[in-house]
């Protein structure tokens, strides 16, 4: 906070998901220590935005250089809270460093002149907005925290940042390390308990919002940011369907279908939660899809066998357990299920296949944000389109198969944010991502979303 490390005595503590033993605690800021970050981050706003767009490049680049020289250490503090395998840990850390910050510190937003007659000379400007108040998830801590920073410090505003309760170490980190490169007060990182998101939401000082987390949290920040009309950018949940065309060659896809259902183990706002599958590869598919969950390993994220890591908290431990329990009440029809180390406290939850449950079952069209993944047997094409727009999310969705015009054609019946096509979360940092429905409200990525962090302003010049 404002270029110093604040400590406290009052403290949080963070818990590794695979022991349940402590492994840290952090500062549980309270409401005057938020009011010493926006101050701070208001004192530094003028001097902030009036640098040119170079000198901030410039300095979060050095900033970006400062984190890399740190790589290893960040993810061995990111494996350790989040619990997901190592390597993982580093794809989360080395997308930030060695992809999206190059691709963000190469786009500008110039201003534009034209002539309108009657009116006069027209400049179009993109200006800051001022303080920006970041709140992220759990489930990708360091890259959903500078996926917000990052934009928001190069149009020239000032953020005030709270990573999750639960998962703020890496972020902490990577903060205190880049502290001493940008100006005191540009970029405060903040930890505390579950008061800290609300009082942040409604501070009056915050120009912006921008939020990753539940839709239901989402919600909460609406309402909040609506008193004093706070611009806001809300990535919310989602329950991405993929369909999978009669044309689709099983052994081709399965392993990219695979991954894309099960990547972080299932925590992952853009992961393929419902599969819908023609019926005459079903079987191949499944058996294909058992075969990848056959070669899992659920274990410790530093043990370098681990494919699948645990539920990172036990509150989602818990909601998996209950989705779990109404499956069983309901005599789902299992395709697979496999083991989960027994050992310890982890939160550890099988991979499980649901196999062709009721597709509008409440256990379906809720978001599942764990291994947990039904496919379902379609016949008819549109009833499969019905039921996979058939949820409040509309974050991501994909179809799998070979004839490009039947791929396109149903790609565009989806109703998502983003449509893949033989593929799915493959998020890059030129191209603007999204949610419709209940999954969002703004845009993130690509040129749109570094002007979501802007206001727009326009010099009309009678000459
Ligand atoms: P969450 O909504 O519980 O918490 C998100 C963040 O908001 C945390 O920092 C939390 O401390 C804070 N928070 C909680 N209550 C708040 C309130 N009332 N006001 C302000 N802040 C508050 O979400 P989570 O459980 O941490 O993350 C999982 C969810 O995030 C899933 O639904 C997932 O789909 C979603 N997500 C979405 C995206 C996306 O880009 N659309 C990306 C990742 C995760």
């Amino acid at each position: 906070m404002n270029g110093q490390r604040i400590d406290s005595s009052r403290r949080i503590k963070i818990s590794d998901p695979v022991t349940g033993e402590e492994l840290a605690s952090v500062t549980d800021t309270q409401k005057d220590g938020l009011d010493q970050a926006v101050q701070a981050a208001k004192a530094a706003f003028p001097h902030w935005s009036s640098k040119t767009w170079n000198e901030r490049r410039d300095l979060l680049a050095s900033a970006m250089e400062e984190l890399k020289a740190h790589t290893d250490e960040l993810c061995t503090i990111l494996t350790a809270e989040n619990g997901r395998p190592y390597r993982m840990a580093d794809f989360e850390i080395t997308r930030i460093l060695e992809t999206y910050a190059p691709t963000l510190l190469q786009m500008e937003l110039p201003d534009s002149t034209w002539n309108e007659t009657g009116v006069g000379q027209i400049t179009k400007r993109y200006v800051p907005l001022g303080v920006v108040a970041a709140i992220s998830p759990w489930n990708l801590p360091f890259l959903l925290s500078f996926t917000k920073a990052l934009p928001a410090l190069l149009a020239g505003n000032t953020v005030v940042l709270k990573p999750a309760v639960f998962t703020p170490l890496t972020v902490l980190r990577a903060a205190d390390y880049i502290r001493e490169i940008l100006p005191p007060g540009v970029l405060n990182v903040i930890s505390g308990g579950d008061d800290l998101g609300p009082w942040m939401t409604s501070h009056s000082d915050f120009q912006k919002v921008s939020f990753t987390g539940s839709s239901e949290t989402g919600r909460k920040v609406f309402a909040s940011a609506a008193a004093t009309l706070k611009h806001l950018t809300l990535e919310l949940g989602g329950n991405d369907p993929g369909i999978v065309l009669p044309d689709a060659d099983p052994q081709a896809i399965a392993q990219d279908l695979f991954r894309s259902m099960f990547a972080l183990s299932g925590q992952g706002c853009v992961t393929l939660k419902r599969l819908f599958v023609h019926e005459s590869i079903y079987q191949a598919l499944t058996e294909a899809l058992e075969s990848c969950a056959q070669h899992q390993k659920l274990g410790d994220g530093f043990d370098s066998e681990t494919t699948l890591g645990p539920i990172q908290n036990r509150p989602q431990f818990a909601r998996l357990q209950k989705t779990w329990e109404e499956i069983q009440e309901a005599k789902t029809p299992i395709l697979y299920q496999g083991e989960a180390p027994s050992e310890g406290a982890g939160l550890f939850f099988p991979v499980t296949l649901l196999d062709n449950p009721p597709a509008e079952a409440a256990y379906v069209i809720q978001e599942n944000f764990g291994p947990l993944r039904a496919v379902f047997k379609y016949r008819n094409l549109d009833e499969a389109v019905r039921l996979a727009n058939g949820t409040p999310y509309g974050l991501g969705a994909s179809v799998w198969g070979t004839d490009p015009e039947s791929l396109e054609a149903v790609a565009r019946r989806l109703d998502a944010g983003t449509v893949w096509i033989n593929q799915h979360l493959n998020l890059h940092p030129n191209i603007p991502f999204s949610g419709h429905k209940n999954s969002g409200i703004g845009i993130e990525y690509g040129e749109d979303g570094l002007k979501e962090f802007c206001n727009l302003q326009v010099i009309a010049n009678k000459r």
